[in-house]
């Protein structure tokens, strides 16, 4: 007779999160903003999963809810870590950039983790000693944070999140505050150690809004889509490791990412400013040069482009990341200069005029689109218009806007609109003050 064990603990992921929903400012003032809603995921035993976003998606709200650090305002989490004992973590989290103690050795900041686990001092010392080597910061044990590279401060935070043995390692964009070979370096390092399986960790999930990383890194990549965040697609990313970003199947699943993050639903009411009554005022604008739009205006009609280019193609021509591409692609879209359709941007009759036209005309055709399709631009200019002054501070407008987004996004629109809004010459800003007017900008 054999006995069947039953394999639940295998067929239990490690991590559920079921139906999540969040919203920023509920109650406050208005309906507030919804960021996250009905998010499912689910991350399974020994495997590493991105999920793959614009900025401002949500994925940092959607990590700190699995990290516990902030309650979300429906939905469950569940971290099912049965083996866990004292001195183990469920969950440990990286950041972008890390805050270490700058009067703490690497030594200590990395046992900081370990601080509140009840461990024998001489137990403390011996694990942080094998994280720090085990992350390739022996010989640093002793230096203070001011004394590490950027890279090297970032693997203290790694350090410091393994020490503690977590089951789940959480990452947030731990690569994108490095430069571009530091950044490849602590990525192939990472890859490296837990291919080799010396990790003290079952899975990954880790955030990130760059394409490549995502499948570089990951065993599955879960899209998420911006206003309100949501799984939109799940992508298995099954290329042997070590991969080759030249490799043409690699190439292939960056393009099918691609396509599939240009395909976003349209903004909620709530997005569109709902609060203000002025609609469209919370969307948020990226901050974006003039040049930089009239250059990809140009480019679109460059051969081979016809009017037209293929977002994947363009991305991998110019060395742009989706993140940077993408803001570009919208903003011409917001204005009607150029329409989307899935991976395609082609511009449009407008675009094709603005092209073809000289320095002074293309202002007028820029300030013409800026106020037709800018909600924030006519909302300012007809504050301006009333105003006896002609003028109005600027904290107004970034007030009505955190109604509906954060005070950083919010900062980013003003600084969008002022550029924008200084070329087209519709409005002047005076930075000495804070302040718009109607004022020949001097
Ligand atoms: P991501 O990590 O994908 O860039 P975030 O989770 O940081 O996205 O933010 C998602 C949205 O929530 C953004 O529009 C941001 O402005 C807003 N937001 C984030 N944190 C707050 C907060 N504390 N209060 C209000 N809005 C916030
Ligand atoms: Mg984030």
């Amino acid at each position: 007779m054999t006995l069947t064990l039953e394999a639940p603990a295998e067929a239990t992921p490690l991590v559920e999160v079921h139906g999540l929903r969040h919203v920023y400012g509920a109650g406050k003032s208005g309906p507030g903003l919804v960021v996250l809603d009905d998010v499912n995921v689910s991350l399974r035993d020994h495997e590493i999963v991105g999920l793959l976003g614009r900025s401002g998606s949500g994925k940092s709200t959607l990590l700190r809810s699995i990290a516990g650090l902030i309650t979300p305002s429906e939905g469950e989490v569940r971290i099912n870590n049965p083996s866990g004992d004292a001195g183990q973590s469920a969950v440990a989290m990286v950041f972008q950039s890390f805050a270490l103690f700058p009067w703490l050795t690497v030594e200590k900041n990395v046992e900081l983790g370990l601080e509140a686990k009840g461990l024998a001092p001489e137990v403390r010392r011996k694990r942080t000693l094998a994280a720090i080597d085990l992350i390739g910061l022996d010989g640093f044990e002793n230096a203070y944070p001011k004394e590490l590279s950027g890279g090297m401060r970032q693997r203290v935070g790694l350090a410091r999140a393994l020490v503690v043995e977590p089951a789940v390692l959480l990452m947030d964009e731990p690569f994108s505050a490095l430069d571009v070979l530091t950044a490849e370096t602590l990525r192939t390092d990472l890859v490296d150690l837990w291919t080799e399986g010396r990790m003290p960790i079952r899975s990954i999930l880790m955030v990130t809004h760059n394409i490549e990383e995502a499948v570089l890194m990951c065993d599955r990549v879960l899209v998420f889509s911006s206003n309100p965040g949501r799984v939109v697609a799940e992508v298995e990313v099954d290329l042997p490791r070590p991969r080759h970003r030249l490799d043409p199947s690699f190439r292939a699943l960056v393009d099918d990412l691609y396509g599939r993050m240009t395909t976003q639903p349209k903004p909620t009411s709530a997005q569109q400013g709902a609060r203000t009554g002025t609609p469209g005022l919370g969307v948020a604008l990226a901050v974006l040069d003039t040049d930089t739009l009239a250059s990809m205006i140009e480019r679109l009609v460059t051969p081979p482009n016809d009017g037209e280019a293929d977002l994947a193609d363009l991305a991998a021509h110019l060395q742009m990341e989706a993140d940077e591409l993408l803001p570009i692609a919208e903003t011409l879209q917001l204005m009607r200069f150029a329409d989307m359709a899935g991976r395609t941007l082609r511009l449009t009759p407008a675009g094709r005029r603005y092209e073809a036209a000289d320095v002074d005309r293309r202002k007028q055709i820029f300030a013409q689109h800026l106020l037709a399709y800018v909600p924030l631009a006519r909302h300012i200019r007809s504050v301006l218009d009333e105003s006896p002054s002609h003028q109005a501070p600027a904290s107004r407008f970034r007030e009505e806007l955190e109604e509906s987004m954060s005070p950083a996004y919010a900062e980013e629109t003003i600084e969008a609109i002022v550029t924008w809004g200084r070329y087209a010459e519709i409005f002047a800003y005076h930075e000495d003050d804070d302040r718009f007017s109607l004022d020949d900008p001097a």
